[in-house]
This record gives C-alpha cells, structure tokens and sequence, in this order.
C-alpha cells in the first residue's frame, strides 16, 4: 500500500509575537469545495515544500490555511493607508491572514499569506473573498514579474474554494497563496505611529530593519538608514517599472513594501501603445496612479513614510523634520541612476555611457514611440533587430522618420549590442488582451489558455517558434481596457 506523501511545515510566528498590536488571532474559512487550479512549483521547491504533497486534500487543505500544523497561529494583520490621497486610519487584512513566516531552503524568512480567505474584524463592508480570475491574475502578473526580475511578492497557488462570489455577476470563489520577504508596508507604519505607542513604532522599524535592511543596525543612526534603505529600494523598484511598461494602478501606501518587493495586483496592467497618461483602473478618474505618474507617487508614498518615523528619527520635530526631507531628497537622483543603468541595458550600451547621455537618448526615442503609439513591448524588442542592421521593422511603426533616422544615426555610432538587448528586452509579458483571455477561459473552467500564457510569461526572454502569438501587440479592436481594483 503506498502513503500518500505528507507536508512537513513549519512556520513561525514572529510578526504576531513581536508585534501583538497588530496581529489579530483570525482562521481561514472552510472551503465547500477545494479544488488546486495552479501550483508553482519552482516556488514550492524554493521553500522547501513537497509539491505532490501540496497537491492532497491536506495540502490542499495547507495552502488554503485550513488544515494548518496545530502550532500555527494564523494572524490578520492591522495597518492604516493613504487610498487616493485620503487616509484611512484602519484598513487592515480584510479579506486576507498571515499564516505565519517559513524559513525557506536559503535560509530567507518568507511570509505566507492567504489572500480571500474570508471576513475578519477588518472587512467592514467586504465579503472577505476573492474569485478565481483576480486571484489567477495575481498568479500570472507577479510570476511574470519575478520571471523580469523585478522584486515582487510571488505566488505559491490559487485553490478554487466551489463558493460563490457576488460582483457584478456571480463569479467562482478563490484563495490565493501567497509568499513575501514580508508584508510590512507604509500603511503598517502609519498604523503604529497613529496609535502615538513610541514603543510600538520601535519595535515595528527594528522588526523591519532585522528582515529588510539589516545594515541599518549598524548604522550610525539606524532609523534614518532604514528610511534610506527603503527610499533607495523604492526608487530601484518603481525605476524597473517604469522601464518594462508596467501600470500598478493603486499605488496607496497599504501597497507599498518596506522590502521593496512589487504587491498588490489588483488594477495592475502592461502597457500596450506607449503613453505616459495611461490608466487602466476604473476607479482612478483623476489618473492619480497614471503610468507617467508613478515615480512622483512613489515618492509622495516615501513621505507618508517619513511622517510616520519622525518621532524616531529626532525627539526635537524640526530636527527630525530636516533629516526626513534631506534622505527624501536622495529619491530623485536614485531614480535616476536606477533608470540610467536600466535604459543603458535597453539600449544595448556598454557601461562607460555617462547617466545623462542615455537618459536623454532614452527620452528622445520614447517621445518618438509616443507620437506614433507605438506598442512599448515590440519597440524594445526591434531596437534589438535595428542594432543588428534592421532597422525597418521599427520605422514601420514612428511616424517621424527623419526625427528617427537622425537619433538611429546617434545610437548606432555608440555601437549598440543587439543580442545582449535580446536578454534585457522581453519579447512575451502579460499582454492585457491575453490575460483577459486567459482569465475569462479560466473562470469558465478551462485552464488551457492560463497554462500557455504562463508558460510565456515566465520565459520572458525567448522568443519560441509556436509563441508567436503571445509577441503580437492587441489587436486593433480590442479597444480601451479597463481593469478593476480589488475584485
Ligand atoms: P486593496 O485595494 O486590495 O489593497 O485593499 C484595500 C483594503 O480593502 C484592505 O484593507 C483589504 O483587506 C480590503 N478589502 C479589499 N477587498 C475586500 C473584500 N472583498 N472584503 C473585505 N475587505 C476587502
Ligand atoms: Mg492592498
């Protein structure tokens, strides 16, 4: 008789004891019908967790955090959150719980976390769930960011609960598991900092500086270093963003990470034509979170940030208040350098180029691609082909042609590497019209298309004979998209 294989796991559960102000003792709710959609399992193996024990009813029954080691101590977590520009003292996992922290086979502590796994204290008027095509949608964009190699919180599974979900429609039910360095965000810092506990605050930055920036303990002032470690992750993150065409869509500070990871995918989308004033979320009518706008968002985030850590930056305000906006300061020129060495990679360039000369090469091509909407993912892709002597493909896309004959000229003379930009410029990201396609085949039970656009996704960089389809910009009917925030 054979056994079936068994999960070992052991998770901590640090967050909650260190920081029992803002942990909530909270369980998952059962589901009806548990059914494994997906299960990545390079991450699996990563945390060192059997993947075909992952797949049994009691792996099943672990990822969806109901069937869970009797020690575990599955928590809610508490943080507060700038939506929109308006604050919000009390936001917190309202539909998700950290089950508790993993040490994985490196030896790195990674959070995992339960998104739709039902109502707790913090839902307010939530139904605490999630449905299969968000959660798949999270599973497909976040490991095709990690395939980028853009820091981002990853995807373990997503498990079809058999619990039906009211939207506008009724759609099929589905916990996504989670897995972060951890999910210590702005929000959480505004949390404790509104609760005037110093105490608290202290604990909540050592915390952050122990799993995050741990050279900041050594720092001559640590609480400062650990606001420049962040500032400085930030810039690098929202730099790479900017580079591959991404749009986060709610770039709320409850969605930004203290590590520096990507989170939240809820409105996030790839550009198609490249427009800075793109926005894809049916909810920001202002295009606060355009894709242009990212940069600036980011660092009005990092202030919020710095409001909440000034009582440990200095007791005398003005003194903390100077020192905040001097390590703010430093965003910009982080950015920029971020953005530099990236452009330098797209453009095929080797190192010595000075940060100015490719910023603004960057910049005139870019404004060339925008007069013409032109589709950010194949432009990239044919500079490629144009260092290697065709440039064709892409003056059948810019309508200024002298304009870009002349800057061809430019570039070309700084001997642009075009198989090393193959490597730095992806031929497949999740396509909008293809994840749409993907997702709706998926909530209608066929996990077909979700397969092979993952399969693209995740090798981001090689173009295969068969895949075509997932290089090809949208069709041109496919029209104005839209997305939608936590659905
Ligand atoms: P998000 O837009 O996903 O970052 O969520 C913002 C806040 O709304 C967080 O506190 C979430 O937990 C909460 N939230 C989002 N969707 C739901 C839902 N369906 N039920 C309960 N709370 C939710
Ligand atoms: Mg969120």
């Amino acid at each position: 008789m054979s056994v079936a294989p068994s999960v070992t796991l052991r998770l901590d559960d640090r967050f909650a004891r260190e920081l029992p102000e803002m942990a909530l003792a909270w369980k998952a709710l059962p589901a009806p019908d548990p059914r494994l959609l997906v299960l990545n399992e390079p991450l699996a193996a990563e945390l060192g967790l059997d993947a075909e024990a992952l797949r049994t009813p009691a792996g099943v029954g672990l990822l969806l955090g109901t069937d869970l080691p009797a020690d575990a101590h599955p928590v809610a977590q508490a943080y507060a959150g700038h939506q929109f520009g308006g604050y919000s003292p009390r936001l917190g996992d309202g539909r998700a719980l950290l089950l508790g922290e993993l040490t994985d086979r490196e030896g790195r502590t990674r959070d995992l976390h339960l998104k739709g796994s039902g109502r707790t204290p913090f839902s307010r008027g939530g139904d605490g769930l999630a449905a299969v095509g968000p959660m798949l949608r999270e599973h497909v964009v976040s490991e095709a960011m990690h395939a980028l190699g853009i820091p981002t919180t990853r995807s373990l599974a997503v498990v079809a609960t058999g619990r039906a979900v009211q939207r506008e429609t009724v759609l099929p039910g589905a916990v996504l598991t989670r897995v972060a360095s951890s999910h210590l965000r702005v929000g959480s810092f505004q949390y404790a900092r509104a609760t005037d506990d110093l105490d608290l605050l202290r604990r909540l930055a050592d915390h952050a500086i122990d799993r995050h920036h741990p050279a900041a303990a050594d720092a001559a002032h640590p609480y400062r270093a650990l606001f420049d470690g962040v500032v400085e992750a930030q810039a690098s993150l929202v730099a790479q963003w900017m580079l591959v065409g991404f749009v986060h869509g709610v770039m709320n500070t409850d969605n930004v990470t203290i590590s520096g990871e990507t989170i939240d995918y809820g409105p996030c989308a790839f550009l198609d034509a490249y427009d800075p004033a793109t926005v894809y979320s049916s909810i920001d009518h202002g295009g606060r979170y355009a894709y242009g706008n990212q940069p600036v968002l980011a660092q009005w985030n990092l202030a919020r940030f710095a409001e909440s850590l000034l009582p440990l930056l200095d007791a005398e305000q003005d003194r903390a208040v100077a020192m905040a906006v001097e390590s703010l300061e430093r965003f910009t020129p982080a950015y920029a350098a971020a953005r530099a060495a990236g452009l330098r990679r797209k453009l095929g360039l080797p190192a010595g180029q000075a940060d100015d000369l490719v910023l603004g090469l960057g910049d005139e091509l870019l404004v060339l691609l925008h007069a013409g909407r032109v589709d950010h993912t194949s432009a990239w892709r044919m500079m490629g082909t144009a260092a290697r002597g065709d440039a064709e493909p892409l003056r059948g896309q810019v309508l200024d042609l002298p304009a870009l004959d002349a800057w061809l000229e430019r570039w070309r003379a700084l001997g642009p590497d075009g198989d090393a930009m193959d490597r730095v410029n992806p031929v497949h990201v999740p396509r909008n019209h293809l994840v749409e396609e993907a997702l709706d085949a998926a909530t209608a039970g066929d996990l077909a298309p979700l397969t092979a656009l993952l399969d693209a996704v995740t090798s981001p960089y090689d173009a295969r004979p068969g895949q075509e389809r997932y290089a090809e910009p949208a069709p041109v009917d496919f029209g104005d998209y839209q997305t939608f925030c936590g659905t």
